[in-house]
């Protein structure tokens, strides 16, 4: 804990030490030796998050190394080469081009958590600090800083949120009594969730996503013999990578485009590629980095309509499988040790060690049920702040400093700096990753956020203008690599 007494020529305050706020630390850090950043998490040691965290060896990057680099010093890739880690099985997959391989995402952990080990500042008045703590509320004004949950104040002349992923909502009626039940685990990637289960009994998993895929993979590891079942509305698993071959981007001069007329041109587009033998993941990659540009020319009940309709279609071709990830799921899946189902549960009954979920499929007109010694929720990060009652974002809704979005989202910002509730941008107040979806859409993975920390760390830094091209046509510019 740094002596907060001191007075150093600028404090940013950073709430959040996962990949967005460890890299703008850092980032900072190494553009102003002379401020202070303070970076505050709960963690014990910081600067992984929840995405290279609590992971497995066998819970790998979705995309391949080359696409992880930050501009960090050494990069990832240099890094990996001195780390001594042993990468058989992933250098086999790819040639031995460590560049094209598909990694354990634990070893971005790792490589982030040392960079900021070694950018940690002795000196109390200026550097990298780690604060440990949770922010629960923000400082009376005319004071900027936070709150934590044990009472200590930190205080900033500039603070950015960089909370991220939020715990998974259940998708279960408020009154339900499984939130309560023993047999129901609402987040899966909390501390010591599924220890401690059947591995005889079966186990349902409520979504069929890549938190899915996740958690089929560690049960399977640590010897679950009971079966496996998933559900989801469409039952929609997503898809695998596929290396080879290249597709041009075609969606800038469409626009404006209706999300109707989006998916209908990459459709066109992705039967076209595959006549001429090259993957139709070379199209998603083509669209990419052109889609925040799109979702900016779309209208309230334009993006509305691409949630409700096309977004599952959108995530099981835009997030996508590492090969040996999909090879993984396609043995569970052959094996029957999971089963996964389209449709939905219509109730929830208790029953002898467990629960039983009653399902009405998708296309069959019958109900069917299944028991269950455990229900996991695995629908994945949740971004609706309005409706979660986290003391931070309630204290800043309370003193009308943010805008959630009204497609629950994320926080309404403008160029990362948070919009009030009556719209005015903040000066102080700034939000990164995740979190500022509701500009960008696509702004969740890696290369995006560095594009977007690159800025904001720029600008601040630099006490520059707010920069003139917009972020979306950045990502435009970054092309297919993304
Ligand atoms: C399982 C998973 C796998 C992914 N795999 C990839 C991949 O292979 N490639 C890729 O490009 N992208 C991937 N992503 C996407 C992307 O990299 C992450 O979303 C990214 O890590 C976001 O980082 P973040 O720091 O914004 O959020 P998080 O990682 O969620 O970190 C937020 C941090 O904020 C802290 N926090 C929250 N509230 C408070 C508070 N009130 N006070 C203090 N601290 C607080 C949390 O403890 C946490 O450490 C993955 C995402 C997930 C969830």
């Amino acid at each position: 804990m740094p002596d907060l007494s001191t007075s150093p020529a600028r404090t940013i305050a950073i709430v959040g030490g996962g990949f967005s706020g460890t890299l703008l630390a850092l980032k900072l850090t190494a553009a102003r030796p002379e401020w202070r950043v303070l970076l505050i998490d709960p963690a014990v040691r910081a600067g992984r998050g929840l995405a290279y965290g609590a992971c497995e060896p066998y819970h790998l990057l979705n995309v391949p190394a080359h696409r992880m680099e930050t501009g960090l010093t050494p990069p990832f890739q240099a890094w990996l080469a001195g780390a001594g880690v042993h990468l058989d099985d992933a250098l086999a997959e790819s040639d031995g081009v460590m560049a094209d391989a598909f990694l354990p995402r634990a070893l971005l952990g790792d490589y982030l958590q040392q960079r900021l080990e070694d950018a940690r500042s002795t000196d109390p008045a200026r550097g990298l600090h780690t604060v440990r703590g949770e922010a629960v509320g923000l400082l009376d004004a005319p004071r900027r800083g936070v709150r934590l949950l044990d009472g200590r104040e930190i205080v900033g002349d500039l603070l950015v949120l960089a909370t991220g992923n939020l715990p998974p909502r259940a998708p279960l009626p408020g009154d339900s009594w499984l939130h309560d039940h023993p047999s129901f685990i609402p987040d899966p990637w909390a501390p010591r969730a599924l220890e401690g289960g059947d591995p005889e009994a079966p186990v349902l998993m409520l979504g069929t996503g890549l938190t899915m895929v996740d958690i089929a993979l560690k049960l399977a590891a640590e010897g679950q013999k009971g079966p496996m079942y998933a559900v989801s509305r469409r039952g929609l698993l997503p898809t695998a990578h596929k290396a080879g071959g290249a597709w041009s981007p075609f969606v800038a001069p469409l626009l404006p485009a209706s999300p109707l007329a989006l998916s209908r041109a990459i459709r066109a587009a992705a039967r076209q590629a595959e006549r001429q033998g090259t993957p139709w993941q070379r199209v998603m990659d083509a669209v990419r980095p052109a889609i925040a540009r799109v979702w900016e020319t779309w209208t309230p009940s334009q993006r509305r309509q691409f949630l409700r309709h096309l977004r599952p279609r959108w995530d099981v071709h835009r997030h996508r499988m590492a090969p040996r990830v999909a090879a993984r799921l396609d043995a569970l899946l052959e094996s029957a040790a999971l089963t996964v189902l389209g449709g939905r549960v219509t109730r929830w009954e208790r029953a002898e060690g467990g629960v039983r979920a009653h399902l009405h499929l998708r296309g069959l007109n019958a109900e069917q049920s299944l028991r269950a010694a455990r229900v996991i929720n695995c629908t994945g990060p949740r971004s609706d702040l309005d409706r979660l009652a986290n003391p931070l974002f309630a204290d800043l809704a309370r003193r009308r400093l943010i805008r959630p979005d009204p497609l629950g989202l994320g926080l309404e910002t403008t160029d990362c700096a948070v919009q009030d509730a009556d719209g005015r941008v903040s000066d102080w107040l700034y939000a990164v990753g995740p979190l500022t979806r509701p500009a960008l859409w696509e702004v969740t993975a890696v290369p995006e956020i560095t594009a977007q920390i690159d800025r904001l760390s720029h600008e601040l830094a630099q006490d520059a203008e707010r920069p003139r091209a917009a972020l979306a046509e950045v990502f435009i510019d970054m092309g297919a690599g993304i």
